[in-house]
């Protein structure tokens, strides 16, 4: 018999996940507040469901895709903890803050479930392909439970440590991609003013040491360097208002553990004035462009 697997939150990235969860066997019991979601879930070969208590009620594994910590402690606290059965795992795979996702896994805990958060690197594109890779925090227990059904929606599952560990990976390396996507795109801008030409700049500093993924794999400049969002006017790829959510939790995290990150302070106040532009759909590296001036 197919393992069952409860699904809540089928939006931009859960509607790839849980159709791949089918693909590779799984039973899905889908729920989401939106009736769209719920249409193209069934489409896919999910069950859908009224309401999260019943796609809940007997699933072995219940997953979570959801946008925020609000709605992952209210989802688990009402929802999931009310109605799963004795010895179900759950699975909370969206991006929220570090304190809500110990406080949740706790409370899994305490009530004698096992959880682990397993927040995503990828988008759109990895979630639809399976491609996507899952930093988890959890016991060792716990992940070797949870691994085989995150293998099923993505192409690497790593274990970083307890409780709310994946979260903390996922923000620290967001914090860090932030911060050198502004320092690559302020120095793209500022040797194009001292008149040198970008694919001059990129071909020396691409092999010296202000070499970075940002500069290499993902380069802001259209037409230089391999194939980006730069080249398509900064559509698709990962959107600046996701950076702005991820430097947000990662500003708060600091705070909460008294780490300075000065850089990453700027790094979420430059994405800030970019998305009061109105530019939030655009991908990150975009902001070379305000950057320019
Ligand atoms: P989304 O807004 O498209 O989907 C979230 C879904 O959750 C929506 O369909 C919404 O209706 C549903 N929802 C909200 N509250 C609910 C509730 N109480 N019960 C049931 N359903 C509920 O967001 P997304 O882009 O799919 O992102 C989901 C998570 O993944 C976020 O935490 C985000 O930060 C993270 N993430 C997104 C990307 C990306 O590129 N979109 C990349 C990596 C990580």
């Amino acid at each position: 018999m197919s393992i069952t697997v409860a699904f809540i939150g089928l939006g931009n990235m859960g509607g790839g996940m849980a159709a791949n969860l089918v693909k590779n066997g799984y039973a899905v019991r889908a729920f989401d507040l939106s009736q769209d979601a719920l249409d193209k879930a069934q489409g896919v070969g999910a069950t859908v469901f009224k309401s999260a208590d019943e796609a809940v009620a007997g699933a072995d594994a219940v997953v979570t895709m959801l946008p925020a910590g609000k709605h992952v402690d209210a989802v688990y606290s009402g929802s999931v903890f009310g109605n799963a059965k004795a010895g179900a795992l759950f699975l909370d795979c969206s991006t929220i803050d570090v304190t809500t996702a110990r406080k949740v896994i706790a409370a899994a805990e305490e009530k004698g479930f096992e959880m682990v958060d397993a927040p995503v690197s990828g988008g759109i594109a990895a979630a639809n392909g399976g491609t996507l890779t899952f930093m988890v925090g959890g016991t060792d227990a716990a992940f070797e439970k949870a691994k085989p059904i995150l293998s099923a929606m993505g192409k690497a599952v790593i274990h970083a440590g307890g409780a709310g560990n994946g979260q903390a990976v996922k923000i620290c390396n967001n914090m860090l991609l932030g911060a050198t996507m502004i320092a690559t795109c302020e120095a793209f801008a500022m040797a194009q003013k001292l008149g040198l030409d970008p694919q001059t700049f990129y071909d020396v500093s691409s092999v010296a040491s202000g070499q970075s993924w940002s500069m290499t794999s993902y380069c802001p400049v259209p037409g230089v360097g391999p194939q980006t969002p730069a080249d398509n006017d900064y559509q698709g790829g990962f959107a600046s208002a996701l950076m702005l959510k991820d430097l947000k939790l990662a500003v708060e995290a600091a705070g909460s553990v008294n780490a300075s990150v000065p850089m990453g302070s700027n790094a979420q106040a430059l994405y800030q004035v970019l998305v009061n532009q109105g530019e939030g759909g655009k991908d990150f590296s975009s902001i070379i462009k305000m950057l320019h001036g």
